[in-house]
């Protein structure tokens, strides 16, 4: 399981188990530093990239750090 925000050294860290829950969510791995780890479901980041062909992010609400379109291309980690 690979962390899907951009590069960052401490605090929680976030995989995508999968997307075909309820519309607008998905199941999330949440683990720390420590190897806790805990499965939750979180609704989808609803920023989209400025402009007509805004291209949407791939993490959860409110999350840390970049969208996923904000990040450089061999940064974005977007498996869906
Ligand atoms: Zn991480
Ligand atoms: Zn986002």
């Amino acid at each position: 399981m690979q962390c899907q925000l951009s590069a960052h050294d401490e605090g929680e860290h976030f995989g995508l188990l999968t997307d075909t829950g309820a519309y607008g969510t998905a199941l999330w791995l949440r683990w720390y530093e420590t190897d806790e780890t805990e499965l939750i479901v979180l609704p989808d980041c609803p920023v989209v990239a400025p402009g007509p062909d805004g291209e949407g992010c791939c993490l959860f609400a409110d999350h840390a750090k970049q969208h996923t379109w904000e990040a450089g291309p061999e940064e974005a980690s977007c498996t869906i």
